[in-house]
């Protein structure tokens, strides 16, 4: 099984391959092969040449026994002549000429039967007295013939007559041999004749070896050719004949040599039957090689592959080690024959004993079992599908089954634990699709759900009502109280807006303090108005948190499909229309969607384009609402307030336009050029009177305010301490440390600060504690409510009270009655603004009450 056949890796030690044994057989075969053929060819030539040199050892001994015998029959011929009584008395005695040539005794015949040259008889006195050359009578002296003297032999020949023994020998006649005798003529046993005193008179007699000669007595040897040559010619045998005095002939003839034949004839055969034997020799070991290579690249492959199988078994144990799945095998019954280790360390369940129980008692599928899977997957790809099982802790858990049929065998697969997995899945899932502060759905579940409902609500003719509900004034929430203050609201109001709803509804969080609502099944506005009410009031319900009681309203827009769209994000944008609607028409309230809700939108956008336009081409105004000190009535400085001269809609209010250039962004246009011809303005009024400016907590935010208000100063050349700053607490809600950094700057500059508006938001009194205000202005409501109520007098009274300590200037707006003005006399309020004081005048009105008016002192 899995676990088995591990094959131990290799040895070490390499076996030699067969093709390297039987190449270096080859080599061995080869090399003893040429070695036996060196061999008998050194051996034949050695014969060759042992033939060879006993044929010319042979040739040598027939020559020189061939010469012997010729001296020999020289030597015997003359001795007969010369031991002869009757030549004594012939031709030493006397010289006998009769006798010796024409009787032939000593004559012609020695040369016509012997072919001997020249016969000489030498006198006593070692005279030439008898001369036969060639066959005839010469009187010619030997010494005169032969070219050198003959006295040696002459005495040689005498000397040994006394043993009847002739002289030869073997010389050089003008460099042809020639076998010489001398021999004494002695009376030998002859009674008859009577020898004399003198010195025996001697035959000389000369056989010349001329080359006729020489070839004839090689015939009659069996040599072809004799003739004199060079010893050290090689094409020939030779024989060395050596004379008197160490003269010396050198003999050639034409050797049979026949072990030069014999090399003829057997080399080739030697050679042919290598090139043969090495053919063959070659051809087979080829066919050998070749069967060992594969022989070899066999071994390579089992060698290669068990290799292969070691490196797998290592690494599918190495994988099954150290992967977090485990790994299981069942038999073809589905009972469970092998678990990796990691199945005890992954489930905690102990592996013997679950080994031999079936595969289905372990994992449960949620639909049919595992094992009806895997026979009705038989043959196909692998099956992958997730089961539950339960861990030793009794816990289920989830498990990613990767499967298939190991043919007839069974079934093989992993297991990988996907608990956490799909844990994470859904919770990233459920992240996705709802909010994770209120536990809502947030706008991408909405979005599906909206479509899924406007669909099935088309179908059914059924109207469905979106609800968008936006918190009033929830921001001050987060900045005071803090963010988790603000969260803790979140919740809370979430959790109270789902119960408004049932359970085929939809809550949504899908902005920071903004929800939709979406509900089925409503006809009526009356119904719909009455779920609006029953909202607000539960979200107006007090919210404690941390012993502190919150107040938070809400404002909500409504859109209804078919009626005012029929697709999702129409919807929402028209519930969102109505909800702005519903917010400028004084918070805490709801509005519905209609048509003239879109006409203004798209009214506001043509303002917006319009108001570029004005910016440009000088259609702003300021008009000049003037400021007075109550105790003494005189005018202390006056608030530009912007106008706008709309060549279609004639003069507009701010109110028209400032809220848009806020939202558009031109709000520092805007406020840029108020700021510059109002310091313009006032640098024409007189010196004690300041120009009071209000500027946008948008133009706080968009940084670079300090630079403008320095360069208006700068090139208007109004005093900083002439221009005042209105800002509203806004300001400081939104970015608080911002805030104070930029207050901070401008009071450097010189200019005052004053809070406007006062009263109307949160009011913190931490604010003017600790932000570098010169002064505040109560909200003109609190003023015109003055005389209705005692209350609104105790407040003025307690602001200027707070004011005063501190030493801030505290003005009140909307002074529109004398009644109101005397109040305000009455608590000591240092300022006044307002329409019985004065209305905004534009420009030239303004000039013209400076001239009728008398103006504090300073
Ligand atoms: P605000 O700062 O409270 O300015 C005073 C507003 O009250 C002015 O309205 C003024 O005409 C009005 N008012 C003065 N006396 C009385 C009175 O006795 N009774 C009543 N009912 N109203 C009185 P206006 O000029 O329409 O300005 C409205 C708002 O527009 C201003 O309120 C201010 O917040 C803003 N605004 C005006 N000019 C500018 C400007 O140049 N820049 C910025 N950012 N905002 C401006
Ligand atoms: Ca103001
Ligand atoms: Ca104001």
């Amino acid at each position: 099984m899995l676990k088995s056949s591990f094959i131990s890796p290799a040895s070490s030690a390499q076996p030699a391959s067969s093709t390297s044994l039987a190449q270096a057989s080859l080599v061995t075969f080869c090399a003893s092969l040429a070695v036996v053929f060196a061999l008998a060819v050194s051996l034949s030539l050695y014969f060759a040449h042992g033939l060879d040199r006993t044929e010319q050892a042979q040739g040598q001994s027939l020559i020189q026994k061939s010469i012997e015998a010729e001296r020999r029959l020289l030597q015997l011929t003359i001795k007969d002549y010369s031991f002869w009584g009757e030549a004594y008395r012939h031709l030493h005695l006397k010289v006998d000429m009769e006798w010796a040539f024409v009787r032939e005794n000593f004559g012609p015949a020695l040369y016509d039967d012997f072919g001997y040259e020249a016969a000489f008889v030498i006198g006593p006195s070692g005279r030439s007295v008898y001369a036969v050359i060639e066959g005839r009578y010469e009187t010619l002296a030997a010494a005169q013939w032969l070219g050198r003297s003959v006295d040696e032999w002459v005495a040689e020949a005498r000397a040994l007559a006394d043993d009847e023994k002739v002289f030869t020998t073997l010389t050089s006649l003008a460099g042809t041999p020639a076998l010489v005798v001398a021999a004494a003529i002695t009376p030998s046993t002859d009674p008859t004749v009577q020898a004399d005193d003198r010195p025996p008179s001697v035959m000389l007699v000369v056989n010349r070896l001329d080359p006729r000669r020489l070839e004839e007595l090689g015939a009659n040897m069996g040599l072809r050719g004799v003739r004199l040559g060079q010893a050290d010619d090689p094409a020939f045998a030779h024989a060395e004949l050596t004379g008197e005095h160490g003269t010396h002939f050198d003999l050639q003839w034409d050797a049979t040599r026949p072990g030069r034949q014999m090399i003829i004839v057997v080399l080739p055969l030697i050679i042919l039957a290598a090139l043969i034997i090495f053919g063959m020799t070659w051809v087979m070991l080829r066919r050998n090689t070749r069967a060992a290579r594969a022989l070899d690249s066999s071994h390579e492959l089992l060698r290669t592959s068990q290799a292969a199988l070691t490196l797998s078994e290592s690494r599918f144990r190495d994988v099954a080690e150290a992967s977090s799945d485990w790994i299981w095998e069942a038999d073809c019954e589905g009972r469970l024959t092998y678990l990796s280790d990691r199945f005890e360390a992954v489930t905690g369940l102990d592996k013997a004993q679950w080994l031999g129980t079936s595969l289905d008692q372990l994992v449960d599928l949620p639909d049919g079992t595992l094992l009806d899977r895997l026979r009705s997957n038989v043959g196909q790809s692998n099956l992958v599908t997730e089961c539950s099982y339960v861990d030793k802790h009794l816990q289920q858990r989830t498990a990613r089954i990767a499967a298939r049929t190991s043919g007839t065998q069974g079934f093989r697969g992993t297991a990988t634990d996907v608990t956490e997995e799909i844990e994470a899945r859904r919770r990233v899932e459920y992240l996705s699709r709802h909010d994770v502060l209120t536990g809502l759905p947030n706008r991408s579940q909405l979005r599906d759900y909206l479509e899924s409902r406007l669909e099935n609500a088309l179908a059914a003719c059924q109207p469905l009502v979106m609800l968008t509900i936006d918190l009033d004034r929830f921001k001050p929430v987060n900045d005071l109280l803090g963010h988790a203050t603000g969260d803790l609201v979140l919740h809370e109001i979430g959790a109270r807006i789902r119960q408004c709803v049932r359970s085929q509804d939809i809550v949504a969080r899908v902005g920071g303090d903004e929800f939709v609502m979406v509900v089925s099944g409503m006809v009526g506005h009356q119904e719909i108005e009455a779920l609006c009410r029953r909202l607000i009031d539960l979200i107006e319900q007090v919210i404690d948190v941390d012993e502190q009681e919150i107040h938070v309203s809400a404002s909500i827009g409504i859109a209804v499909s078919p009626g005012d769209a029929a697709h999702a994000p129409e919807l929402l944008r028209y519930s969102d229309i109505a909800l702005y609607e519903a917010k400028a028409s004084g918070r805490g309230t709801w509005r519905f969607y209609d048509g003239d809700m879109n006409a203004r939108i798209v009214e506001r956008r043509r303002l917006e384009g319009d108001l570029r336009y004005a910016i440009k081409h000088g259609e702003l105004r300021l008009e000049y609402q003037p400021r007075f000190r109550i105790a003494d009535g005189r005018m202390v400085g006056a608030e530009a307030l912007v106008r706008w001269q709309h060549p279609q809609r004639g003069l507009l209010a701010p109110d028209a336009f400032i809220p848009i250039a806020e939202e558009v962004g031109l709000i520092t246009a805007v406020g840029e050029w108020v700021m510059d011809a109002a310091c313009r303005q006032a640098s024409q009024w007189p010196e004690t009177l300041f120009v009071s400016v209000n500027v946008s907590s948008r133009e706080f935010q968009s940084g670079q305010l300090v630079e403008r208000v320095k360069a208006a100063l700068q090139r208007s050349g109004l005093a900083a301490n002439r221009l005042e700053l209105e800002v509203t607490e806004s300001v400081m809600l939104e970015d608080a440390d911002n805030a104070l950094i930029l207050m901070r700057s401008l009071k450097a500059l010189g200019v005052r600060l004053t809070m406007d508006d006062f009263g109307t938001g949160y009011s913190s009194l931490s604010y003017l504690r600790s932000f570098p205000f010169d002064g505040l202005k109560i909200d003109r409501s609190f003023v015109s409510r003055l005389g209705e109520s005692q209350t609104d007098l105790a407040i003025i009274e307690a602001v200027i009270g707070l004011g005063r300590a501190l030493s801030l200037t505290v003005t009140a707006e909307g002074v529109e009655t004398l009644e109101h003005l005397k109040l305000l006399d009455s608590v000591a309020c240092d300022e006044g603004q307002g329409y019985y004081l004065s209305r905004p005048l534009e420009g030239a009105s303004f000039d013209a009450l400076l001239l009728s008016i008398s103006l504090p002192t300073g």
